[in-house]
């Protein structure tokens, strides 16, 4: 289950991000510009309750969101997302998730967690700008349910057809979000074209 973000204020944004002569700071600006849309779109279905706002003029039937937020920015570059979804959602509460992947047997290895309690129950948006192999959101989302997650959706910035289907051949539950599908991983597990290595670009540690 997975829906692209094809509107074209995105996908402007989606242009300017790929391109090799964006720097960091733009390149941030941008990371947080397309989670809040992409954002926006994946909280569409969050369980809302009915309220009553007095407004200067008469009462009116209004929706608030009920339900506990819990945004989980997988370590190091999803932390880029965060901003974004914490503008939108300001109250929402954040776990870390940090994974390395074991050279020898190349699964995900957690090496970092700390979750909010509110995660049990609660809904939880996985954030990380480049989902690849897949391996380290299906890793966080079998972390998550273990946590007793209520809901968990997934928003990305780019992903390919592989590491797609990863995770929703293990969990078909999860929706994903994401502003592009593109062609394929090469050998080195970059997505092609995809827009490089986001943390880098995000944090500037390119040379
Ligand atoms: N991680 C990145 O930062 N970029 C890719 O293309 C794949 C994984």
């Amino acid at each position: 289950m997975h829906e692209l973000i094809d509107h074209p204020c995105v996908q402007h944004k989606l242009a300017i991000i790929r391109n090799v002569e964006t720097a960091h700071k733009r390149f941030r600006e941008l990371a947080t510009e397309i989670t809040q849309f992409l954002c926006y779109e994946a909280l569409k279905n969050v369980k809302v309750r009915e309220v009553t706002v007095q407004t200067p003029v008469a009462e009116a039937s209004c929706q608030k969101i009920d339900t506990d937020i819990v945004v989980v920015p997988i370590l190091r570059a999803g932390v880029g997302m965060l901003e974004g979804i914490l503008e939108l959602v300001p109250t929402a509460r954040v776990g870390f998730v940090g994974l390395y992947r074991d050279e020898v047997t190349k699964e995900p290895v957690s090496y970092y967690q700390r979750l909010p309690t509110q995660t049990r129950g609660g809904t939880c948006i996985i954030i990380d700008p480049m989902l690849a192999t897949g391996g380290s959101t299906a890793a966080t989302i079998d972390l998550l349910k273990e946590n007793g997650a209520g809901k968990i959706v997934v928003v990305c910035i780019v992903t390919c057809p592989e590491g797609l289907s990863f995770v929703e051949d293990l969990h078909p539950d999860v929706p994903v979000y994401t502003a592009a599908i593109d062609d394929h991983l090469n050998d080195h597990k970059y997505i092609v074209p995809g827009l490089g290595d986001a943390g880098d670009r995000l944090f500037g540690t390119t040379d």
